[in-house]
This record gives structure tokens, sequence and C-alpha cells, in this order.
């Protein structure tokens, strides 16, 4: 036993905890969970939990049903919203094939290949969330959604709802060692943001799922509803999860270069460049869902076009301004993905397509200057802003005749992906929606 896996035997027991919970994530993004007692912890890192993965979405194909979860004991967490004592704690899990292997539907595996990848070009990949997400009052089934204020960006609602909201939740964040830099009433009605200090990628993935779980969680003891819908109501902004990105060497931003426009190194306006070059192809795992393009073509800041610009909120990639003296902060802000995105998966897809970039020496196109939804279609067009896919089919289409993002899943996750968004889509289309009766029915 190692010990990190003995600091965690130690802390169950001093801390009296009477659940330890296995989480992981299925190819989705949802969070599944077993609980174990504490006699089986030792066990559980020896040997791993065996469950029957054909339970869970895109884990398994049937005849490899049995699977193993192996807790990563430096995800040990104890979980503030069970009580101090007699509580529940969780570790994050590594999924394995019954002969040890590693499971390559883990989409956490998914993202420690990507990250080794990134590593044997010598980089380490860092990210940092904007989660923006709806607070509404308690769901009436059949009624629409309805939020708990009606305040807007940066509104300051003293003693409201969401300001009470967010302190609880930001504690109950730090308290699992998840910090927090910044957070605000969002534009929407009843719309939050949490912004999550920038840490490894992997790090932050498995902060983005505790994020939500967490959040859900206040919600509910405050008597309100949390959600991560990309676009739950018609005439409100959507939720983004803006995502910073920069890759160190070492100690050092690759991304800094003093010397360069913006402070921006060649890494940099390489790695840009190849998340243009393969935005539309990513972009169904970084909105996976058919409301996701609502957000995306809903206005709203949220981003249409492939672009790139400094400091312009029309634009997919933005370089937000960072001080010339302050190297270690340059980035690059990727505004496409959703709040639903299974994190691991999409910052997989997000760091082949910039490490493509890097490797191929791409040229990064001119940025943009303007506002581009004020541009007209061949404006547009003239200056080479291509528009991203405008539905989950044109998303999933693009994204089958891709070499980058189907070797970065697996097979076996690209398949099931695939296979699941096309249901998701055929299951939409079949609907004959509240729109259509309203335009039609009287006047045809
Ligand atoms: N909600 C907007 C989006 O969907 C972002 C708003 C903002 O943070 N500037 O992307
Ligand atoms: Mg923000
Ligand atoms: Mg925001
Ligand atoms: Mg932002």
């Amino acid at each position: 036993m190692d010990k990190q896996q003995e600091y965690v035997l130690r802390s169950v027991e001093e801390r009296d905890i009477r659940f330890i919970r296995l989480w992981f994530t299925d190819v989705l993004g949802i969070l599944k969970s077993v609980a174990i007692a504490p006699a089986e912890l030792e066990n559980a890192f020896a040997e791993g939990i065996g469950f029957d993965g054909s339970a869970v979405e895109g884990l398994t194909r049937v005849y490899e049903a049995d699977m193993l979860a192996i807790p990563d004991p430096t995800t040990y967490q104890v979980l503030p919203w069970r009580g101090d004592r007699q509580g529940a704690a969780r570790m994050f899990c590594d999924i394995h094939l019954p002969d040890g292997e590693a499971a390559l539907s883990d989409p956490r595996q998914v993202l420690k290949r990507t990250l080794d990848k990134a590593s044997e070009q010598g980089f380490t990949f860092y990210t940092h969330p904007e989660i923006e997400f709806y607070l509404f009052k308690p769901l009436e089934e059949g009624k629409l959604p309805r939020p708990v204020d009606q305040a807007g960006y940066f509104d300051n609602v003293p003693r409201g709802t969401a300001h009470e909201f967010r302190r609880t939740a930001i504690t109950t964040l730090e308290e699992m060692g998840i910090s927090v830099e910044f957070s605000h009433h969002e534009a929407g009605p009843g719309q939050n943001e949490i912004d999550l200090r920038y840490a490894d990628a992997l790090t932050t993935a498995d902060n983005i799922m505790t994020f939500r779980t967490a959040i859900k969680e206040v919600a509910l003891e405050q008597g309100l509803y949390a959600s991560f819908m990309p676009k739950p109501l018609a005439n409100a902004p959507g939720s983004g999860m803006h995502t910073h990105l920069s890759l160190f060497e070492g100690d050092r931003n690759a991304f800094h270069d003093p010397a360069a426009e913006f402070g921006l190194s060649t890494v940099a306006r390489q790695f840009m460049a190849g998340l243009l070059a393969h935005a539309p192809e990513i972009t169904a795992v970084t909105n996976q869902h058919v409301n996701s393009y609502k957000r995306l073509w809903g206005g709203a800041e949220a981003p249409s076009y492939v672009c790139w610009g400094s400091n312009n909120r029309s634009a997919l990639v933005r370089i937000p301004i960072h001080k010339p003296t302050k190297g270690q902060s340059a980035r690059v802000e990727y505004r496409a993905i959703d709040s639903a995105a299974n994190p691991y998966l999409a910052f997989s897809v997000i760091l082949a397509a910039g490490l493509k970039g890097i490797k191929e020496g791409y040229e990064l196109p001119d940025g943009a200057e303007d506002d581009v939804w004020e541009l007209s279609a061949a404006e547009r067009k003239a200056m080479g802003y291509e528009p991203l896919p405008s539905s989950l089919a044109e998303a999933v289409g693009v994204m089958e005749k891709s070499e980058l993002v189907a070797e970065t899943l697996g097979e076996s996750v690209f398949d099931f992906f695939l296979r699941n968004k096309r249901e998701e889509w055929t299951a939409y289309r079949s609907q004959v929606t509240p729109f259509e009766l309203e335009r039609y029915l009287g006047v045809l």
C-alpha cells in the first residue's frame, strides 16, 4: 500500500466515515457512484471493486460486462453535505477490465492518454473553467422552469437567493479542496457563474464533476433546482463553460512570449490555429446535445463562427488581456464548450486539436476585430469565418469523418458516442413541437 492509500485509510478511521463513494463518469458525462464500507477499502485499492459495466452508458460491450473500479487515492475528499460524523467520502476511480487492463472506454483514461501525448511533446495542460448554470424554483411537471430571480449580469442582489446560494456553494466547494476564483450573477434571470482556479486538466475535469454534484446538492438543500442544461430558456442566454487553456513546459508557461504580439508565443499561436482548424469536428463532443445548438446559435455571447480575437466576445477563441508582467497567466479561452459537456472527453479533443496545430506548425489566420455577428454572410465568407455546426446532426456528420476525434477518443468511445448521438437526433426529429402546432395548425 502506498502513502496516499494509507492516508485515506487513516482519515476514514479518524473521521468515522461510514460510506466511501467510488465515483466515475460515463461516456455521456453522467457521474456514477457506488458506495463501499470502510472494511472494503484495502481490497478496493488492491484489486478494485467489481461492477456490471454493461449497465453504464458506453462503458462496455455486453461480452465484457464485468469491470473493476480502482479508486485514485489522490482524489479522496470528505463530502461536506453529508455531515461531519458518520459521513461519506469520495474518490474518483479508473475503470479496468477483469484482467487488469485499463478500460479503453473510460473517459477519465481517455483524458489521461491524451495528457500523456502532451507530455511526449514536453507539455502539461492547464485549464480554468467558467461554469454557468441556472437556479430555478422547484421544477413542476409540464411547466416551464421558473428562475429564482430577475437579476442580470454582475447584479448585486443583497441577501438575494442567488447571493446566499453562491456563498454556501463556494464554501462547500472550498471544503472539498476546489478553489473558486470568481463568482457572479450572469446575464440571464437566475443564471450564475462560478469560475474555478486553474489546475492541471485531469484535476479540473474531476473538479467539474464534483462541482455539478455539489451545486445540485446545495440547491436542493435550499429548496432550489440547479441546471447545467445549455439553453433552458428560449429568450435568455445559454449556459456556457468557457475554458481558459495553457500549456506549461516545466514551470514555464509555453504560451508566453513577452516580445510577441499579445504576449503570445509561437506555440500558443499554433495551438490556437489547431483549435480553429478542428473546431467543427470536435463540436459534437464539446456541445453534445440537441439543446446545445440552441445556445450556440442563440446569440447572447455564444460563439457561432470559427475565428479568434483579442478580447473579442463574439469570437470562438478569445485572448484575455493579461499583464505582460504576468507571463504565467498567458492563456487562450475556448468559448464553444457548454456546461453539459463530458469534461474528460471535451478537454481531450480540445487538447488534441491544439497539439496537432503545434506538431504540424499550423499558421494562425488573422484575428477578428469586429463583432462577427454584425457582418453579413458574404463578409464573413470573404474573411474566412466558417460557421460552427448548426445542429447536433450536422456536428455528428463532421465528427464521424474526423481522424483526430477517432484517434483521441479511441474506437469504442468514438463508436458509442456517434451511435448515441444519432439516436438522440432521431428521437428529437420525430417530435411535433408546440412551435409547429402554433405556427401551422391554425393556418394550414
Ligand atoms: N452565456 C454566454 C455563453 O453561452 C457567455 C456570457 C459571458 O460570460 N460572456 O457562452
Ligand atoms: Mg466569465
Ligand atoms: Mg459568463
Ligand atoms: Mg469567458
